[in-house]
């Protein structure tokens, strides 16, 4: 198991994101430190920048951090990513350095523009106006404080317009930053409705509209697809065509809309009398068909009985007399015979259940080709 894996695997995808970013200021602060070493030692910052201090304290607290993300733990809080406390984190560091900086500082602030782009993507506009304000005020905390140590003219002149120059920056980041910030949220709201588009479409795709049960395409394209699997030496495959009985009598005696009833209630009926692997579709009109994939005859042939039994058993409102039948022809595939054929071969089933006075299931005889 590699380290990556270890430290970002998370079936949460949200966490997984955070963590890699919280990794990215952590690589930006490695980087800073590396600098401020580099600095130290060539006494272009001040060699006596405590930067093991700093970055000690820094690394520890990002290690909190860290932990705090994997185990979920900032999830009870408000912003799960703590990008805001990341941030001040970082403010705090940068003005420390800032303090050691020596003539390197006007060049230095733009770390503080480093930090604030850490928020633009989750802080909305408020949050980074806010953030940007802490920036600013610890600069001017600082400013203050040596001003008070070391009370010199000329310092006080360039320390002014750093904070000018800071304050301007500052305000143009979060201006730009709110309208990323913006974009970024209507792209989100784009994504989710296109995702709720894509969804819909798929749905009707595959779907029955009245019945809500898979329709004819779906249903032959699982056809093929299990045959297939029977030819190549998969489980059993048996199909059953239903039909219900003396249906156009019910549209003719009680109106189309009680038809409609009729047809929706043995999409539930059946529903509940099928396992989860059988593929239940309307095939047109009043016929269904159930495709089992995994089931031997008498499995099948029972669980048909049970399904014409339970549906012929069901009251409806529109008539408390009335009973609705249905005749159904089972058929078993038999290996490399063709969707047509098995179909035709349930067909055939099926109107001899019809011819036998209706309300029963018939067993499809085998295909020629398969005799003897
Ligand atoms: P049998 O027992 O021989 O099957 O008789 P039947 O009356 O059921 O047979 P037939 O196939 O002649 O009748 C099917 C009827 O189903 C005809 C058609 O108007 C009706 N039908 C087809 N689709 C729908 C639908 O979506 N809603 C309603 N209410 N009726 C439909
Ligand atoms: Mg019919
Ligand atoms: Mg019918």
């Amino acid at each position: 198991m590699s380290t990556e894996f270890f430290l970002f695997a998370d079936h949460r995808p949200e966490r997984a994101l955070r963590l890699r970013r919280l990794m990215m200021a952590i690589y930006s602060y490695a980087l800073m430190w590396l600098g401020t070493w580099l600095g130290a030692e060539l006494s272009i910052l001040d060699p006596r920048t405590p930067h093991l201090l700093i970055f000690g304290t820094l690394c520890a607290l990002n290690g909190l951090f860290f932990i705090a993300i994997r185990t979920g733990f900032s999830e009870r809080f408000h912003d799960p990513s703590l990008t805001m406390v990341q941030m001040l984190a970082g403010i705090v560091v940068i003005t420390l350095l800032l303090h050691h900086a020596r003539e390197l500082r006007g060049a230095m602030l733009s770390l503080y523009l480093m930090m604030m782009t850490f928020g633009v993507f989750s802080l909305n506009r408020r949050q980074q106006v806010l953030m940007a304000a802490t920036a600013q005020v610890a600069f001017t905390g600082l400013l203050i404080y040596e001003w008070l140590r070391t009370p010199l003219q000329q310092i006080l002149t360039l320390s002014l317009s750093q904070w000018s120059i800071l304050l301007l920056i500052l305000c143009w980041f979060v201006f730009m930053g709110g309208y990323i910030h913006n974009l970024q949220q209507q792209f989100r709201a784009q994504r989710v409705s296109l995702r709720q588009a894509h969804d819909r479409l798929a749905r009707i795709a595959v779907r029955d509209e009245l019945t809500g049960l898979f329709n004819r395409r779906h249903f032959l394209e699982r056809l093929d697809e299990e045959l297939m699997r029977h030819d190549r030496g998969g489980p059993p495959v048996h199909l059953a065509l239903i039909d219900l009985d003396h249906f156009k009598r019910i549209n003719d005696n009680y109106g189309h809309r009680a038809g409609d009833q009729v047809l929706q209630r043995f999409a539930t009926v059946a529903g509940q009398c099928l396992r989860r692997s059988d593929v239940l579709a309307r095939y047109g009109g009043e016929e269904f068909v159930i495709l089992f994939p995994q089931a031997d005859y008498a499995d099948c042939e029972a669980a048909i009985t049970r399904l014409r039994e339970r549906f012929a058993a069901e009251p409806y409102r529109f008539d408390t007399g009335l009973r609705v039948t249905l005749s159904c022809g089972l058929a078993g595939h038999q290996r490399q015979e063709s969707a047509a054929t098995f179909i035709d071969r349930a067909d055939k089933a099926l109107y001899q259940a019809k011819a036998g006075g209706r309300n029963t299931l018939r067993r499809a005889t085998p295909a020629p080709d398969h005799f003897g």
